[in-house]
Protein backbone atom coordinates (compact mmCIF):
# COMPACT_ATOMS: atom_id res chain seq x y z
CA UNK A 1 0.00 0.00 0.00
CA UNK A 2 1.13 3.44 -1.02
CA UNK A 3 1.38 6.39 0.89
CA UNK A 4 1.54 8.72 -2.05
CA UNK A 5 2.71 12.43 -2.31
CA UNK A 6 1.72 14.18 -5.21
CA UNK A 7 3.24 17.97 -5.41
CA UNK A 8 1.93 20.70 -7.43
CA UNK A 9 -1.75 18.90 -7.12
CA UNK A 10 -3.46 21.67 -7.42
CA UNK A 11 -1.90 22.95 -10.76
CA UNK A 12 -3.32 21.31 -14.33
CA UNK A 13 -1.77 17.88 -14.44
CA UNK A 14 -1.61 17.57 -10.84
CA UNK A 15 -5.22 17.69 -10.41
CA UNK A 16 -6.05 15.49 -13.54
CA UNK A 17 -3.81 13.38 -11.69
CA UNK A 18 -5.24 13.26 -8.67
CA UNK A 19 -8.77 12.57 -9.75
CA UNK A 20 -7.14 9.54 -11.87
CA UNK A 21 -5.57 7.75 -9.03
CA UNK A 22 -7.18 8.37 -5.97
CA UNK A 23 -9.48 5.64 -5.85
CA UNK A 24 -6.91 2.80 -6.95
CA UNK A 25 -6.75 0.14 -4.37
CA UNK A 26 -3.03 0.62 -3.86
CA UNK A 27 -3.09 3.76 -2.42
CA UNK A 28 -3.66 3.92 1.39
CA UNK A 29 -3.60 7.95 1.55
CA UNK A 30 -3.11 10.59 -1.17
CA UNK A 31 -1.43 13.99 0.20
CA UNK A 32 -1.49 17.01 -2.18
CA UNK A 33 1.79 19.32 -1.33
CA UNK A 34 0.96 22.89 -3.55
CA UNK A 35 1.79 26.60 -2.00
CA UNK A 36 -1.52 27.67 -4.52
CA UNK A 37 0.74 30.00 -6.84
CA UNK A 38 -1.59 31.88 -9.35
CA UNK A 39 -1.63 28.46 -11.44
CA UNK A 40 -2.25 26.17 -8.34
CA UNK A 41 -6.29 26.44 -7.32
CA UNK A 42 -8.33 24.45 -5.17
CA UNK A 43 -11.53 25.01 -7.88
CA UNK A 44 -9.57 22.08 -9.59
CA UNK A 45 -10.13 18.95 -7.25
CA UNK A 46 -13.82 20.05 -6.61
CA UNK A 47 -15.66 16.65 -5.77
CA UNK A 48 -12.21 15.92 -3.77
CA UNK A 49 -11.06 18.35 -2.16
CA UNK A 50 -11.79 17.87 1.99
CA UNK A 51 -14.51 15.39 1.15
CA UNK A 52 -12.39 12.22 -0.52
CA UNK A 53 -11.96 10.20 2.32
CA UNK A 54 -8.07 9.09 1.60
CA UNK A 55 -7.17 12.78 0.32
CA UNK A 56 -4.97 15.46 2.69
CA UNK A 57 -4.16 18.69 1.77
CA UNK A 58 -0.65 20.30 2.87
CA UNK A 59 -0.50 23.69 1.66
CA UNK A 60 3.04 24.00 1.80
CA UNK A 61 5.81 25.94 -0.32
CA UNK A 62 8.60 23.74 -1.86
CA UNK A 63 11.17 26.47 -1.21
CA UNK A 64 10.62 25.31 2.61
CA UNK A 65 13.00 22.79 3.34
CA UNK A 66 11.90 21.91 7.14
CA UNK A 67 7.88 22.29 6.16
CA UNK A 68 8.70 19.54 2.70
CA UNK A 69 10.79 17.28 5.76
CA UNK A 70 8.19 17.52 8.26
CA UNK A 71 5.12 16.39 5.47
CA UNK A 72 7.29 13.13 4.05
CA UNK A 73 7.71 12.30 7.70
CA UNK A 74 4.16 13.05 9.21
CA UNK A 75 2.62 11.40 6.36
CA UNK A 76 5.20 8.84 6.22
CA UNK A 77 5.33 9.05 2.00
CA UNK A 78 6.74 6.07 0.37
CA UNK A 79 5.79 7.06 -3.02
CA UNK A 80 6.07 10.66 -4.70
CA UNK A 81 4.77 11.89 -8.12
CA UNK A 82 6.63 15.46 -8.34
CA UNK A 83 4.49 17.68 -10.51
CA UNK A 84 5.21 21.05 -8.90
CA UNK A 85 6.86 23.48 -10.92
CA UNK A 86 6.67 26.70 -12.31
CA UNK A 87 6.09 25.76 -15.94
CA UNK A 88 5.08 28.56 -18.24
CA UNK A 89 7.62 29.48 -20.85
CA UNK A 90 7.18 33.17 -21.41
CA UNK A 91 6.91 33.89 -17.32
CA UNK A 92 10.29 32.09 -17.30
CA UNK A 93 11.30 34.40 -20.02
CA UNK A 94 10.11 37.58 -18.18
CA UNK A 95 10.71 36.72 -14.44
CA UNK A 96 13.12 33.58 -14.40
CA UNK A 97 14.19 33.78 -10.54
CA UNK A 98 11.04 31.29 -9.60
CA UNK A 99 11.63 28.85 -11.55
CA UNK A 100 15.09 28.59 -10.32
CA UNK A 101 13.96 28.28 -6.80
CA UNK A 102 11.11 26.54 -6.98
CA UNK A 103 11.78 23.90 -9.61
CA UNK A 104 15.41 23.80 -8.91
CA UNK A 105 15.93 24.42 -5.25
CA UNK A 106 12.31 22.80 -4.39
CA UNK A 107 13.53 19.30 -6.11
CA UNK A 108 16.84 19.33 -4.08
CA UNK A 109 14.81 19.96 -1.04
CA UNK A 110 12.05 16.86 -2.06
CA UNK A 111 14.85 14.72 -2.81
CA UNK A 112 17.06 15.36 0.37
CA UNK A 113 13.44 14.62 2.44
CA UNK A 114 13.19 11.63 0.85
CA UNK A 115 16.75 10.35 1.09
CA UNK A 116 16.19 11.10 4.81
CA UNK A 117 13.22 9.42 5.17
CA UNK A 118 13.55 6.22 3.10
CA UNK A 119 17.18 5.18 3.95
CA UNK A 120 16.54 5.87 7.90
CA UNK A 121 17.10 2.70 9.59
CA UNK A 122 14.93 3.65 12.17
CA UNK A 123 11.79 4.39 9.64
CA UNK A 124 8.76 1.85 8.76
CA UNK A 125 9.60 2.22 5.15
CA UNK A 126 11.07 -1.11 3.48
CA UNK A 127 13.63 0.79 0.89
CA UNK A 128 12.79 -1.62 -1.84
CA UNK A 129 8.96 -0.32 -1.81
CA UNK A 130 9.85 3.21 -2.26
CA UNK A 131 9.79 5.16 -5.64
CA UNK A 132 10.40 8.77 -6.31
CA UNK A 133 8.60 9.83 -9.75
CA UNK A 134 10.04 12.91 -11.53
CA UNK A 135 7.94 14.50 -14.38
CA UNK A 136 9.64 16.52 -16.32
CA UNK A 137 9.28 17.65 -20.27
CA UNK A 138 10.76 17.19 -24.16
CA UNK A 139 11.18 20.91 -23.80
CA UNK A 140 14.37 20.26 -21.50
CA UNK A 141 16.15 18.15 -25.54
CA UNK A 142 15.78 21.59 -27.21
CA UNK A 143 14.50 22.49 -30.86
CA UNK A 144 14.26 20.00 -33.93
CA UNK A 145 14.72 20.45 -37.34
CA UNK A 146 12.10 19.94 -39.65
CA UNK A 147 13.02 16.24 -40.36
CA UNK A 148 15.14 15.23 -37.32
CA UNK A 149 13.76 11.81 -35.99
CA UNK A 150 11.81 12.08 -32.24
CA UNK A 151 13.79 12.54 -29.32
CA UNK A 152 14.45 9.45 -27.38
CA UNK A 153 15.64 8.97 -23.82
CA UNK A 154 19.25 9.07 -25.48
CA UNK A 155 18.81 11.90 -26.82
CA UNK A 156 21.08 14.79 -25.05
CA UNK A 157 19.81 17.62 -23.04
CA UNK A 158 19.97 20.90 -24.72
CA UNK A 159 17.67 23.06 -22.91
CA UNK A 160 17.22 26.73 -24.58
CA UNK A 161 14.46 28.37 -22.28
CA UNK A 162 14.88 29.40 -18.38
CA UNK A 163 11.94 27.38 -17.84
CA UNK A 164 13.73 24.18 -19.76
CA UNK A 165 16.91 25.09 -18.29
CA UNK A 166 15.80 24.60 -14.88
CA UNK A 167 13.71 21.33 -15.41
CA UNK A 168 16.84 19.83 -16.64
CA UNK A 169 19.04 21.25 -13.80
CA UNK A 170 16.02 19.27 -12.03
CA UNK A 171 16.17 15.98 -14.04
CA UNK A 172 20.28 16.32 -13.60
CA UNK A 173 19.96 16.01 -9.51
CA UNK A 174 17.23 13.11 -9.63
CA UNK A 175 19.63 11.30 -11.96
CA UNK A 176 22.25 12.01 -9.44
CA UNK A 177 20.43 10.88 -6.19
CA UNK A 178 19.66 7.58 -8.46
CA UNK A 179 23.45 7.32 -9.06
CA UNK A 180 25.28 8.23 -6.07
CA UNK A 181 22.42 7.20 -2.97
CA UNK A 182 20.38 4.77 -4.44
CA UNK A 183 17.14 6.74 -4.43
CA UNK A 184 14.76 4.57 -6.40
CA UNK A 185 14.18 7.36 -8.68
CA UNK A 186 12.65 7.81 -12.18
CA UNK A 187 12.38 10.63 -14.62
CA UNK A 188 9.48 10.82 -17.37
CA UNK A 189 9.51 13.73 -19.79
CA UNK A 190 6.38 14.60 -21.90
CA UNK A 191 5.09 16.41 -24.48
CA UNK A 192 2.63 18.90 -24.47
CA UNK A 193 -0.56 18.45 -22.61
CA UNK A 194 -3.88 19.68 -23.44
CA UNK A 195 -7.58 19.18 -21.28
CA UNK A 196 -9.59 20.51 -18.83
CA UNK A 197 -8.62 22.43 -15.83
CA UNK A 198 -5.36 24.27 -17.86
CA UNK A 199 -4.80 27.19 -16.86
CA UNK A 200 -5.52 30.26 -19.42
CA UNK A 201 -2.50 31.24 -20.16
CA UNK A 202 -1.51 28.48 -22.42
CA UNK A 203 -1.98 28.06 -26.10
CA UNK A 204 -5.01 26.07 -26.24
CA UNK A 205 -7.41 27.73 -23.18
CA UNK A 206 -6.57 31.30 -24.07
CA UNK A 207 -7.25 30.61 -27.95
CA UNK A 208 -10.58 28.64 -26.79
CA UNK A 209 -11.15 32.08 -24.17
CA UNK A 210 -10.67 34.38 -27.39
CA UNK A 211 -12.52 32.24 -29.70
CA UNK A 212 -15.31 32.48 -27.43
CA UNK A 213 -15.31 35.90 -26.33
CA UNK A 214 -14.79 36.94 -30.11
CA UNK A 215 -11.30 38.37 -29.72
CA UNK A 216 -8.10 38.08 -31.48
CA UNK A 217 -6.24 34.76 -31.08
CA UNK A 218 -2.72 35.74 -30.38
CA UNK A 219 -0.51 32.99 -32.64
CA UNK A 220 3.23 33.46 -31.89
CA UNK A 221 5.61 34.53 -35.30
CA UNK A 222 4.57 32.42 -38.37
CA UNK A 223 2.62 29.76 -36.24
CA UNK A 224 4.80 26.99 -37.68
CA UNK A 225 6.09 26.01 -34.68
CA UNK A 226 5.73 22.55 -33.96
CA UNK A 227 4.80 20.54 -30.89
CA UNK A 228 3.53 17.15 -29.78
CA UNK A 229 0.01 17.03 -28.26
CA UNK A 230 -1.18 14.40 -25.65
CA UNK A 231 -4.32 14.18 -23.94
CA UNK A 232 -3.89 15.07 -20.52
CA UNK A 233 -5.52 11.92 -19.40
CA UNK A 234 -3.11 10.19 -21.74
CA UNK A 235 -0.26 11.63 -19.48
CA UNK A 236 -1.72 10.41 -16.07
CA UNK A 237 -2.09 7.24 -17.09
CA UNK A 238 1.51 7.04 -18.37
CA UNK A 239 2.45 8.48 -15.17
CA UNK A 240 0.72 6.12 -12.90
CA UNK A 241 2.16 3.24 -15.12
CA UNK A 242 5.98 4.18 -14.62
CA UNK A 243 5.21 5.00 -11.18
CA UNK A 244 4.00 1.07 -10.71
CA UNK A 245 6.13 -0.81 -13.29
CA UNK A 246 9.02 1.61 -14.37
CA UNK A 247 12.67 0.34 -13.39
CA UNK A 248 14.24 3.02 -10.84
CA UNK A 249 16.86 4.96 -12.86
CA UNK A 250 15.29 4.98 -16.09
CA UNK A 251 13.69 8.04 -18.12
CA UNK A 252 10.92 7.11 -19.86
CA UNK A 253 9.44 9.38 -23.18
CA UNK A 254 5.71 10.13 -22.91
CA UNK A 255 4.41 11.41 -26.29
CA UNK A 256 1.36 11.31 -28.59
CA UNK A 257 2.38 10.66 -32.03
CA UNK A 258 0.52 13.88 -32.70
CA UNK A 259 2.42 16.49 -34.44
CA UNK A 260 0.61 19.89 -35.46
CA UNK A 261 1.89 23.09 -36.40
CA UNK A 262 0.25 25.98 -33.40
CA UNK A 263 -1.56 27.94 -36.72
CA UNK A 264 -3.06 24.11 -37.49
CA UNK A 265 -4.00 23.51 -33.68
CA UNK A 266 -5.64 26.96 -32.97
CA UNK A 267 -7.47 26.68 -36.83
CA UNK A 268 -8.93 23.76 -35.74
CA UNK A 269 -10.01 24.97 -32.51
CA UNK A 270 -11.99 27.91 -34.59
CA UNK A 271 -13.64 25.05 -36.30
CA UNK A 272 -14.84 23.22 -33.91
CA UNK A 273 -16.50 25.84 -31.23
CA UNK A 274 -17.79 27.44 -35.29
CA UNK A 275 -19.83 24.16 -35.40
CA UNK A 276 -20.64 23.72 -31.54
CA UNK A 277 -21.92 27.56 -30.99
CA UNK A 278 -23.60 28.44 -34.18
CA UNK A 279 -24.92 31.59 -32.66
CA UNK A 280 -21.25 32.82 -32.22
CA UNK A 281 -21.47 33.96 -36.12
CA UNK A 282 -18.40 31.36 -37.79
CA UNK A 283 -15.93 32.44 -39.79
CA UNK A 284 -13.59 32.53 -36.32
CA UNK A 285 -10.35 31.81 -38.45
CA UNK A 286 -10.71 35.66 -39.34
CA UNK A 287 -10.03 36.04 -35.40
CA UNK A 288 -6.37 34.38 -35.79
CA UNK A 289 -3.64 37.60 -35.07
CA UNK A 290 -0.14 36.63 -35.46
CA UNK A 291 2.01 38.44 -32.74
CA UNK A 292 5.89 38.71 -32.54
CA UNK A 293 7.32 35.90 -31.52
CA UNK A 294 8.91 34.32 -28.34
CA UNK A 295 12.45 35.05 -28.20
CA UNK A 296 14.14 31.93 -28.74
CA UNK A 297 11.35 30.23 -29.51
CA UNK A 298 11.74 26.25 -30.11
CA UNK A 299 10.71 25.48 -33.84
CA UNK A 300 9.60 21.66 -33.31
CA UNK A 301 9.59 18.82 -30.71
CA UNK A 302 8.01 14.91 -31.40
CA UNK A 303 8.71 12.47 -28.63
CA UNK A 304 9.48 8.78 -29.27
CA UNK A 305 7.76 7.08 -26.76
CA UNK A 306 8.21 3.26 -28.09
CA UNK A 307 10.38 2.47 -25.14
CA UNK A 308 7.21 3.19 -22.39
CA UNK A 309 4.78 1.35 -25.15
CA UNK A 310 7.18 -1.78 -25.84
CA UNK A 311 8.53 -2.16 -21.86
CA UNK A 312 5.53 -0.96 -20.04
CA UNK A 313 2.66 -1.23 -22.23
CA UNK A 314 1.46 2.58 -21.97
CA UNK A 315 -0.39 3.96 -25.29
CA UNK A 316 -2.89 6.97 -25.53
CA UNK A 317 -6.15 6.50 -25.59
CA UNK A 318 -7.35 9.59 -27.06
CA UNK A 319 -6.39 11.56 -30.66
CA UNK A 320 -5.72 14.80 -31.18
CA UNK A 321 -9.40 15.22 -32.81
CA UNK A 322 -11.49 13.73 -30.30
CA UNK A 323 -9.42 15.37 -27.27
CA UNK A 324 -9.65 18.67 -28.71
CA UNK A 325 -13.51 18.30 -29.18
CA UNK A 326 -13.86 17.13 -25.73
CA UNK A 327 -11.60 19.98 -24.39
CA UNK A 328 -13.51 22.91 -25.76
CA UNK A 329 -16.82 21.44 -24.87
CA UNK A 330 -15.38 21.28 -20.85
CA UNK A 331 -14.08 25.25 -21.24
CA UNK A 332 -17.63 25.92 -22.71
CA UNK A 333 -19.46 24.28 -19.84
CA UNK A 334 -16.94 25.73 -17.41
CA UNK A 335 -16.85 29.39 -17.70
CA UNK A 336 -17.19 29.81 -14.47
CA UNK A 337 -14.44 27.93 -13.08
CA UNK A 338 -12.23 30.71 -16.09
CA UNK A 339 -14.08 33.52 -14.24
CA UNK A 340 -12.73 31.98 -10.47
CA UNK A 341 -8.99 30.96 -11.52
CA UNK A 342 -8.14 34.29 -13.67
CA UNK A 343 -10.02 36.13 -10.71
CA UNK A 344 -6.99 36.08 -8.89
CA UNK A 345 -4.61 39.33 -8.10
CA UNK A 346 -1.61 37.77 -9.51
CA UNK A 347 -3.05 36.23 -12.40
P1 LIG B 1 0.84 24.16 -13.53
O1 LIG B 1 1.59 25.45 -13.65
O2 LIG B 1 -0.57 24.10 -14.00
O3 LIG B 1 0.82 23.69 -12.00
C1 LIG B 1 1.94 23.80 -11.17
C2 LIG B 1 1.50 23.58 -9.73
O4 LIG B 1 2.66 23.66 -8.89
C3 LIG B 1 0.52 24.66 -9.22
O5 LIG B 1 -0.55 24.06 -8.53
C4 LIG B 1 1.38 25.51 -8.30
O6 LIG B 1 0.64 26.11 -7.24
C5 LIG B 1 2.39 24.48 -7.77
N1 LIG B 1 3.65 25.12 -7.35
C6 LIG B 1 4.42 25.99 -8.04
N2 LIG B 1 5.46 26.39 -7.30
C7 LIG B 1 5.37 25.73 -6.11
C8 LIG B 1 6.17 25.73 -4.91
N3 LIG B 1 7.26 26.49 -4.79
N4 LIG B 1 5.77 24.93 -3.90
C9 LIG B 1 4.64 24.18 -3.98
N5 LIG B 1 3.84 24.16 -5.07
C10 LIG B 1 4.21 24.93 -6.13
O7 LIG B 1 1.75 23.09 -14.26
P2 LIG B 1 1.32 21.81 -15.12
O8 LIG B 1 1.11 22.22 -16.51
O9 LIG B 1 0.27 21.08 -14.39
O10 LIG B 1 2.68 20.98 -15.08
C11 LIG B 1 2.96 20.09 -14.01
C12 LIG B 1 4.33 19.47 -14.22
O11 LIG B 1 4.36 18.78 -15.46
C13 LIG B 1 5.46 20.49 -14.26
O12 LIG B 1 6.56 19.95 -13.56
C14 LIG B 1 5.78 20.63 -15.74
O13 LIG B 1 7.13 20.95 -15.94
C15 LIG B 1 5.45 19.24 -16.25
N6 LIG B 1 5.01 19.16 -17.66
C16 LIG B 1 3.97 19.94 -18.10
C17 LIG B 1 3.55 19.81 -19.43
C18 LIG B 1 2.38 20.61 -19.97
O14 LIG B 1 2.10 20.55 -21.16
N7 LIG B 1 1.65 21.35 -19.15
C19 LIG B 1 4.20 18.93 -20.30
C20 LIG B 1 5.26 18.15 -19.79
C21 LIG B 1 5.64 18.28 -18.47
Amino acid sequence: MMNLLITGGAGFIGSNLIRHVIDKPEIAKLVNLDCLTYAGHLENLEGIHATHPRYLFEQVDLRNQNEVTRVIRQHDITHVMHLAAESHVDRSITAPGDFITTNIKGTFYLLQSCRAHWFNPASSIQDPASRFLHVSTDEVFGSLSPDAPAFTEATPCAPNSPYSASKAASDMLVRSYHHTYGLPAMITRCSNNYGPYQFPEKLIPVAIQSILARQPVPVYGDGMNVRDWLHVADHCEALWTVLTQGVPGETYNIGGCNEHANLHLVQQLCDIIDDLQPALGGNSRSLITFVPDRPGHDRRYAMDAAKLTFELGWRPAHTVETGLRETVEWYVQHQDWVKSVTASPTH
